[in-house]
């Protein structure tokens, strides 16, 4: 069973610097780092670290060959990840002493994807495969209907969050992975307590993941509700965790698991991740989530 992650690629170049670049303002840096980065990467290398068969499908510019060669060696299938002109997605980060940032993000070639692309990686998608989609490359609702004409399932993380466009697609999605803030937007509401009332009662024959940060996680499925407490651990940084939390419990449904035990492996390896700084580097391997859970 593969699942087909079409999703964004990025190189997040990060300066530390003492305040923020000031309008006509030049200012050195002397820390730069250039990570691996995007919520499509970042899924498609939770998805690989958890054991799944995950082949990411992308674009990038030739000129970023290493990135694909960083994915592969993470255990991700590159070889549907396209070449364009354009430039590769990335953000430009700066960061200060007081763990402030401001990002400039270009999506460059995460928005070239072509219908011929989807099409010629959709013909290879069997009945039980997966297509898991965010909302950081082109061609969503394109690549939903695709994959359901083929029989295909569809898993949708709509981050960042797009209600309009959201809404539109939610009778291709079989299931929904939402944040708490990307769940109030769709109910349109800043009530956390107001959204899980509502949610179910508003998508009654959504399959919907909806999780809570430190205050754990939640299934709803009509009638059926599952909730999963997060562990408790001594949080340093929460980037990343949703990408981790998505691809963990994804392989574990798709290797059979239930519900419970998905979501409960998904916390574990999530919270290993908050425990540690940066995102795709900070994503456990299944090793150390089954020592977690021992
Ligand atoms: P991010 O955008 O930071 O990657 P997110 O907003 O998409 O994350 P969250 O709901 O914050 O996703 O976190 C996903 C899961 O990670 C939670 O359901 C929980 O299991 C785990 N998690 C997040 N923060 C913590 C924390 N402080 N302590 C323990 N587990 C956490």
């Amino acid at each position: 069973m593969t699942i087909y992650n079409v999703g964004s690629i990025n190189l997040d170049h990060v300066y530390q610097l003492d305040h923020f670049v000031r309008p006509g303002e030049t200012m050195a840096s002397d820390s730069y780092q250039c990570l691996l980065g995007g919520k499509g990467a970042n899924q498609s290398v939770a998805l690989a670290k958890a054991g799944a068969e995950v082949k990411h499908v992308g674009a990038i510019h030739p000129s970023n060959q290493a990135v694909l060669d960083q994915l592969q060696a993470l255990g991700v299938d590159t070889s549907l990840v396209a070449f364009s002109d354009v430039a590769t997605g990335h953000a430009i980060i700066q960061l200060t002493k007081q763990a402030e940032n401001s990002i400039i993000l270009y999506q460059g070639a995460n928005h070239q994807l072509t219908e011929l692309q989807v099409d010629e990686v959709l013909s290879q998608a069997q009945s039980g495969d997966w297509v898991l989609l965010q909302n950081e490359t082109n061609l969503i609702e394109y690549t939903m209907r695709k994959a359901q004409s083929l029989g295909v399932k569809v898993a949708f993380n709509p981050a960042p969050m797009d209600a309009t466009l959201t809404q539109k697609v939610l009778g291709l999605v079989d299931l929904l992975i939402v944040n708490e803030v990307e769940a109030m937007d769709l109910i349109g509401t800043t009530d956390i307590e107001t959204t899980l009332a509502e949610f179910p009662k508003k998508y009654p024959d959504l399959a919907v993941i909806m999780t809570l940060g430190k205050a754990g996680v939640y299934y709803f499925y009509g009638e059926e509700v599952v909730s999963v407490k997060a562990f408790s651990v001594d949080a340093v940084d929460t980037t990343g965790a949703g990408d981790t939390f998505i691809g963990f419990c994804l392989s574990a449904l798709m290797k059979g698991e239930d519900m419970t035990q998905a979501m409960t492996r998904a916390c574990a390896a999530s919270a290993i991740c908050v425990t540690r700084l940066g995102a795709a580097s900070a994503i456990p391997t299944q090793h150390e989530v089954t020592e977690f859970l021992a």
